[in-house]
């Protein structure tokens, strides 16, 4: 988690849609289209997704980066058939391999994409893969009326997550943005992006390496985390050979020339590498939030997350939650008294101590929207300025059999003191000059770093037994092994 970012005034997406349904030919495919929205509120949506995708996935907070992908976007929207559009191109602070779209002209590449992207062409291959779905209209044709309303609800309560009854709502709900494209969706989006990489000259003979790579993140799981990119995108292996089709079928002058290696790996020398264990990390189901400088332990074999507003676990069994968030009030006691005063919820908070730390909080049961109760276990801590707002809670037929490894988790918070986790740095790609060929193997031996060589391996989208030449830049990984 991060300093909560707040978000006022983002207003509730699609809620006052008139119901117009229009068929009209979209000018990038030609085909007919039937969509219950229209251009404008087509805009009017992304417009108001925007903010609440930034805040509540981060931008990567290096500016020329950011200018970098913004300047190569445009270009490539200038010469797409809606060059009109508000388009926005960022980069995410998020170490997954993904790049995704949303209707109106918003386009987001993460910094893990990146990183493991090999050249500027690549890159404008993802983007044009992004603009494609966008001109297509491929999330807008699909969207019903109904899910434009539940958007609009819960992007609002990721902003303000309170009293959610799974973890991953917010995610959930970041997900009916980006619906799953259907195959055909993804070829098209393919064709796209090659027209547009060939309009602005650069080569369509590197788009293949983006499915290489991406194959090879897919295979290896991209360091633990889960390929996202391909739970939005199916990726059959055809699309590959699909693309190599329409190289093969055109003249080779015809297929643009502009590669930029060296120039896009500049961009990315010390760019973030993996998890920013600033933010917080975790070893087994400890938790270390070195900037916050605190701790906290849940218990044996619960699943874990560090998500950028909160601390989230879940009990084996799925049938209990504890979440650790920052809260807007200035006291412990004021915490409490607005959580306990909350509609549906019942308790009564009483003053206390955890670790020498003021605290407040009590058990409590709610009652959540679709009428079931839970029960649970509330405590705010003030530490260092801020308050922290733990809550561990379970449906209430199941609360006695969980409250113990509730309590459990809850009181465990404490101030992080080792200084060594406090210390604690994300890792960073370095861009060096081989002065001499050699194998991966010599490289890893060469380069060392934190990480397992299989990772170098995969950021320089390379299979294990590679050569590299001399002269060529390569992509280490630098940084020291988490405390
Ligand atoms: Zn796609």
């Amino acid at each position: 988690m991060r300093f909560a970012p707040t978000i006022t005034g983002a207003s509730a997406l699609g809620l006052a849609l008139s119901i117009v349904a229009g068929c009209a030919t979209n000018p990038a495919t030609g085909e007919k289209q039937f969509s219950l929205i229209s251009e404008g509120q087509e805009i009017q949506m992304g417009r108001e997704a925007d903010p609440g995708i930034v805040a509540s996935m981060g931008l990567d907070p290096d500016s020329a980066r950011q200018r970098y992908v913004r300047e190569l976007g445009m270009r490539l929207a200038g010469v797409s058939e809606r060059p009109n559009l508000p388009w926005t191109f960022r980069v995410i602070d998020d170490p997954a391999v993904n790049a995704f779209a949303v209707p109106g002209g918003h386009v987001y590449v993460t910094r893990g994409i990146m990183a493991h992207l090999d050249n500027e062409a690549e890159l404008i291959a993802v983007l044009g893969h992004e603009i494609g779905h966008i001109t297509a209209r491929h999330s807008v044709s699909q969207m019903s009326r109904a899910q434009l309303a539940q958007i609009g609800l819960v992007v609002g309560s990721v902003l303000k997550p309170e009293l959610q009854r799974y973890a991953g709502l917010a995610s959930q709900g970041l997900g009916l943005l980006f619906l799953k494209y259907s195959r055909d969706d993804e070829n098209q989006a393919d064709e796209l992006g090659f027209r547009y990489m060939r309009r602005v000259n650069y080569d369509a003979r590197r788009m293949p390496g983006v499915y290489t790579m991406l194959d090879r993140v897919g295979q290896t799981g991209g360091g633990g985390r889960l390929p996202d990119w391909l739970s939005t995108h199916p990726n059959p292996a055809n699309r590959r050979a699909t693309i190599e089709r329409y190289i093969a079928a055109l003249p080779a002058d015809s297929l643009g020339r502009i590669v930029n290696r060296d120039s896009y790996l500049r961009q990315i020398d010390g760019m973030m590498y993996g998890e920013n264990p600033r933010d917080g990390y975790f070893k087994g189901t400890q938790f270390f939030h070195p900037d916050l400088k605190f701790r906290l332990a849940f218990p044996d074999g619960w699943k874990t997350q560090n998500q950028r507003q909160a601390v989230v676990a879940g009990s084996p069994e799925d049938d209990a939650l504890v979440a650790l968030t920052l809260a807007e009030q200035n006291t412990p006691d004021a915490a409490a008294r607005a959580f306990f005063a909350q509609q549906g919820v019942s308790g009564s908070p009483v003053r206390g101590t955890i670790h020498g730390l003021p605290a407040a909080g009590g058990v409590f049961r709610a009652i959540t929207e679709d009428s079931s109760v839970l029960a649970g276990r509330s405590l705010f801590v003030g530490y260092d300025g801020r308050v922290f707002q733990l809550l561990g809670y379970a449906p209430q037929s199941r609360w006695s059999a969980r409250a113990p490894a509730v309590e459990q988790a809850i009181g465990s918070f404490d101030r992080l003191t080792d200084p060594a986790a406090l210390a604690a740095q994300p890792w960073r790609l370095q861009v060096v000059t081989l002065s001499q060929g050699m194998t991966l193997e010599e490289f890893v031996r060469r380069y060392p770093g934190p990480a397992p060589a299989a990772a170098t391996a995969l950021v320089n989208n390379v299979d294990a037994d590679a050569r590299f030449s001399a002269g060529a830049l390569r992509k280490r990984i630098v940084g020291q092994p988490l405390p």
